[in-house]
């Protein structure tokens, strides 16, 4: 089924987003860019004359209830956002007699999901060790089954709309939907959308395709990286990784980022690249900083000869002028992750460097996938959130996509 052909009025639609927005120490929103994601569904269910239960996780309160973490918190946003009145169920599992209340055209706000460790389905405060943990395992995923599908009796109609969390087979996410029939479920517009710019990337590559990882560490990108060695013409490797390549080449890397334990690893990558006839494109030079901070003082590198006492926190002027020629001329590009601590003022010019090149691409006709959330926020930050082609709100989702896993959500409409 697909959301526009399905005949809302009248039936209560349960839809799971993804509100896990950034909050303030008071409580107040910081950026709403996840709520703005999720509305052109919310709001053709209530158009249509349904109703709508919303539910999400937000944060990780492990299974415990927490209310630095409650929806309450949200509650306002969403109604102004969604221009309808929005009620609250302050336990997801108990919400019949506000469920019960909702009346066409209304919607429905369940409190966080993850209250519940059944929403994730892990068993808590047991280690992966313990000879019991399999036992356990076993009971949590029973009473997952329970939970799913006492959300799924409040409604008519599921939609998985959360593409941050489509990766994960929760309650919520995946199970809920075998609760539904065939023509019960469906993927909500913001799914719909992420699917078909993963699939613009993989099915239809217009070459060069250039892909670009930032962020901190190898380790934990390293499945995609080796994905990507498979599909790509170019990749270029940047923030904090720089420095295990580096070091890796018996480089000194001073205090810099740097996972000596996975130097092997970053010689694999070089040794793939070459054998699959990609062309690996790492910086040269890094800005350095005495300190981990904005206000630390500065000098630029060679990011194989960092003192003792500095470490390097940005792209150096080679490195920015070296990335923005690889991804000059590119057709097709995917970037995650920033090339320097982006969150400093001072740090940003790497990233930015990147995201001017990744602009001018696109206007000269690149396709240009932006995905996790401190890509985005580089985007955001630098202003150029409309020069790109597509800003993906998922970080692990997304790059489960493009590795060509099926996602969990995806596949729990489907089948
Ligand atoms: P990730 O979650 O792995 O995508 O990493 C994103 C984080 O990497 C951001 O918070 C950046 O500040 C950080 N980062 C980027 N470059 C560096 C660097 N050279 N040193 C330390 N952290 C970095």
């Amino acid at each position: 089924m697909t959301i526009n052909e399905y005949k809302f009025a009248g039936k209560k639609a349960i839809v799971r987003v993804d509100f896990n927005v950034p909050l303030d120490e008071n409580g107040n929103i910081t950026d709403d860019t996840r709520i703005r994601g999720a509305l052109p569904t919310l709001k053709k269910i209530v158009a249509d004359g349904g109703a709508v239960i919303i539910m999400s996780h937000m944060g990780k309160p492990k299974g415990k209830v927490n209310s630095k973490l409650s929806l309450s918190q949200i509650r306002e946003a969403v109604e102004k956002a969604l221009g309808v009145p929005v009620a609250f169920a302050a336990d997801c599992a108990n919400a019949d007699a506000e469920v019960a209340a909702l009346k066409p055209g209304e919607a429905l706000l369940l409190e966080n999901l993850r209250f519940y460790p059944e929403e994730e389905g892990k068993p808590v405060g047991i280690d992966k060790e313990d000879p019991a943990y399999d036992a356990a395992k076993k009971e949590m995923k029973a009473k997952q089954k329970d939970f799913a599908k006492k959300l799924a009796s409040y409604a008519d109609c599921y939609v998985m709309d959360a593409f941050g969390t489509a990766h994960r087979k929760h309650a919520s996410t995946a199970v809920i939907a075998d609760y539904f029939d065939k023509n019960d479920k469906m993927l909500g517009y913001l799914m719909e959308k992420e699917v078909q710019a993963v699939d613009n990337v993989l099915s239809n590559i217009k070459r060069p395709f250039v892909a670009i990882m930032g962020g901190s560490k190898v380790s934990t990108k390293i499945g995609i990286i080796e994905n990507l060695l498979g599909k790509v013409d170019k990749l270029i490797l940047c923030g904090g990784m720089t420095y295990t390549f580096a070091k890796a080449h018996g480089g000194e890397v001073g205090n810099s980022i740097c996972e000596n334990d996975k130097l092997d690893i970053a010689l694999n990558v070089e040794k793939m690249a070459k054998e699959n006839g990609v062309e690996l494109v790492l910086g040269v030079d890094s800005v350095i900083a005495d300190a981990f901070s904005n206000d630390a003082n500065t000098k630029v590198a060679l990011s194989t000869e960092i003192p003792e006492g500095w470490e390097g926190l940005d792209a150096g002027p080679q490195s920015r002028e070296i990335f923005a020629n690889a991804i000059k001329g590119a057709k097709t590009i995917l970037w995650n992750g920033p090339a320097g601590v982006f969150e400093f003022d001072n740090f940003t010019a790497g990233s930015r460097a990147i995201g001017d090149a990744v602009a001018q691409a696109t206007a000269e006709g690149a396709f240009s996938l932006i995905g996790g959330g401190d890509s985005v926020a580089c985007v955001n930050k630098f202003g150029l959130a409309d020069k790109v082609s597509y800003i993906s709100t998922g970080g692990g989702a997304l790059l489960e996509a493009i590795e060509g896993k099926e996602l969990p959500g995806v596949a729990a409409i489907k089948g």
